[in-house]
């Protein structure tokens, strides 16, 4: 038997959390962003369950080559554009669309040999400070691209820093409509936070949002609530895509003043039965999550115990009695009773975010490509 740990992907909640994106972006087109494989899903495993988005984005040449060989006809788009020259011909040869952020990628494309123009999304940078034009060469960059023979249609587009609070996105929406509301194009601004709150913001703000008429959706396709934790969280109906499952394999009995793991973190204050799950940081499970991060154990709640180490953590099996060596462990996403475990509950433990847990994941970890949800979620 392989060691019992497995990831399981969920088809049909992918399918539903694209569904509950489209409702709340009705007349957007939608890109399912499947960079860092598909945010650790594996993009093999998404594609099928995805098709009915209108295009991928993702960074790297070798994920959109993987696209085109699963028969993607439709756009893909370089979020972080070319690194280099001979890109372009990549681009080409893919028929891929790219970011431009900077004058280096213009330069490129100018020194482009090509007879078929390219698509490319100008991206400014409205106040998060990673890539993008500032607002006042926005006008610039875009007169220099549109002269190019290089270029195609030329499409604007932004990234908010912090769609997931309220109202985060309205400063930054004010810089980039007025550093581009002379220029024509497709826009294309709004991740999963600020899809699932733009209504919300309209309507707080008063104030017209610029549309979007391409919107960039990740972290909710795969199920997490951007927002998580927050007092005022938005609620919605999101369903887990990744379920990461092992099984007890050895079961401890403790005595009062007993520690468990490396560093001997933990003391048991009484006796009390733990189980040692076959799950660690090499499996990609953090080990920021010691000690009181909640797991579920049969379908029940628990927590862990001690230190997660490389290839092993504890449970608590104290207020378990049945449950013992063999019990099914879920780590984040559904058991099989159907009970379910946010990944971002599991993330705020951590002190991360589910973002990072679902691109950890190890590749050591099997996967379940196609697994249904369960029946009685
Ligand atoms: C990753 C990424 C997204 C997707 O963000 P989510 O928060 O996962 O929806 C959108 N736009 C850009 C530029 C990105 O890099």
């Amino acid at each position: 038997m392989p060691r019992p740990i497995q990831a399981l992907i969920h088809p049909d909640a992918l399918r539903h959390n694209l569904a509950v994106l489209r409702q709340s972006a009705p007349d957007a087109r939608l890109w399912a962003v499947v960079k860092a494989n598909a945010y650790g899903h594996g993009i093999e495993h998404v594609f099928a369950a995805l098709t009915g988005a209108d295009g991928f984005a993702l960074l790297d040449f070798d994920e959109a080559r993987r696209l085109r060989a699963l028969g993607w006809r439709g756009p893909i788009l370089l979020l972080e554009g070319v690194f280099e020259l001979r890109d372009l011909e990549a681009c080409s040869r893919l028929d891929l669309w790219h970011t431009v952020h900077c004058e280096a990628q213009i330069d490129m494309l100018a020194a482009h040999k090509t007879h078929v123009p390219q698509r490319v999304f100008l991206k400014i940078n409205s106040g998060m400070n990673r890539l993008g034009f500032a607002p006042h060469q926005a006008r610039a960059a875009w007169t220099r691209l549109n002269a190019l023979p290089q270029v195609d249609e030329i499409s604007l587009m932004t990234h908010f820093s912090d769609a997931d609070r309220p109202l985060g996105i309205c400063d930054q929406a004010a810089v980039f409509e007025a550093a581009t509301s002379d220029l024509p194009g497709e826009r294309c601004l709004s991740n999963s936070a600020a899809v699932l709150r733009q209504n919300l913001h309209a309507r707080q703000a008063a104030q017209r949002l610029p549309a979007s008429d391409w919107v960039r959706a990740g972290i909710a396709l795969y199920g997490s609530a951007p927002d998580f934790g927050q007092p005022d969280a938005i609620d919605v109906d999101l369903q887990a895509t990744m379920s990461l499952r092992s099984q007890v394999i050895a079961v401890q009995q403790l005595q009062a003043g007993d520690t468990v793991g490396y560093g001997s973190s933990f003391v048991a204050q009484r006796p009390m039965r733990i189980g040692v799950v076959a799950c660690g940081y090499a499996d990609g499970y953090p080990r920021s999550c010691g000690s009181g991060t909640p797991i579920l154990v049969d379908g029940q709640p628990s927590r862990t115990i001690g230190r997660v180490s490389m290839d092993l953590l504890a449970v608590d099996l104290s207020d378990l009695p049945t449950s013992g060596q063999g019990a099914e462990v879920t780590l984040w996403g559904y058991a099989s009773s159907g009970a379910l475990l946010p990944i971002d509950a599991v993330a705020q433990a951590g002190g991360t975010v589910a973002y990072e847990l679902m691109c950890a994941l190890a590749t050591r970890v099997p996967v379940l490509a196609d697994a249904a949800l369960p029946e009685a979620r």
